[in-house]
């Protein structure tokens, strides 16, 4: 396998297993990076994928954080910030080109206590309606 670099560190990437799914993390930022459809296994078990909400209606963000290259294309390629479920509390980078999404030391952590906020919100909590959305985009689900 290719040798895999923290986009932010320039450092090795190392493996480690996530809920049976192989994840590669940063050990000196503590960054991790998921591949294509790697996002739903990973976070708290939720109807629908997070995952395809997130991209489906992106919120692009203008942070104050620098922007970084995709770890896995083979040539330089900037990812883009977007808006978690299209909020702007946070922030993950998103190539297009491949699909992989960084996330920054702790993001995982706020991704799940956010889904968990949302899980014990009503039905027609925003995250129903987001996932259905993206359903409905998708052409997952006709109403
Ligand atoms: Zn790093
Ligand atoms: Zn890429």
């Amino acid at each position: 396998m290719k040798q895999i670099n923290c986009p932010h560190c320039d450092q090795g990437l190392q493996a480690y297993q996530h809920n049976d799914i192989d994840i590669e993390y940063c050990p000196s930022c503590k960054g991790v990076v998921l591949d294509e459809g790697e996002l739903d296994p990973v976070a708290i078990e939720t109807a629908g994928s997070i995952e395809y909400s997130t991209f489906a209606s992106p919120t692009i963000v203008t942070e104050n954080k620098q922007t970084i290259s995709c770890p896995k294309c083979p040539t330089l390629t900037p990812m883009q910030k977007v808006g978690f479920l299209g909020d702007q509390t946070i922030v993950l980078d998103h190539c297009d080109a491949c699909g992989v999404i960084w996330l920054d030391y702790q993001e995982l952590e706020q991704i799940n206590t956010k889904m968990t906020q949302l899980n014990q919100s009503s039905t027609t909590s925003p995250l129903s309606v987001r996932i259905l959305n993206a359903m409905v985009y998708f052409g997952l689900y006709s109403v």
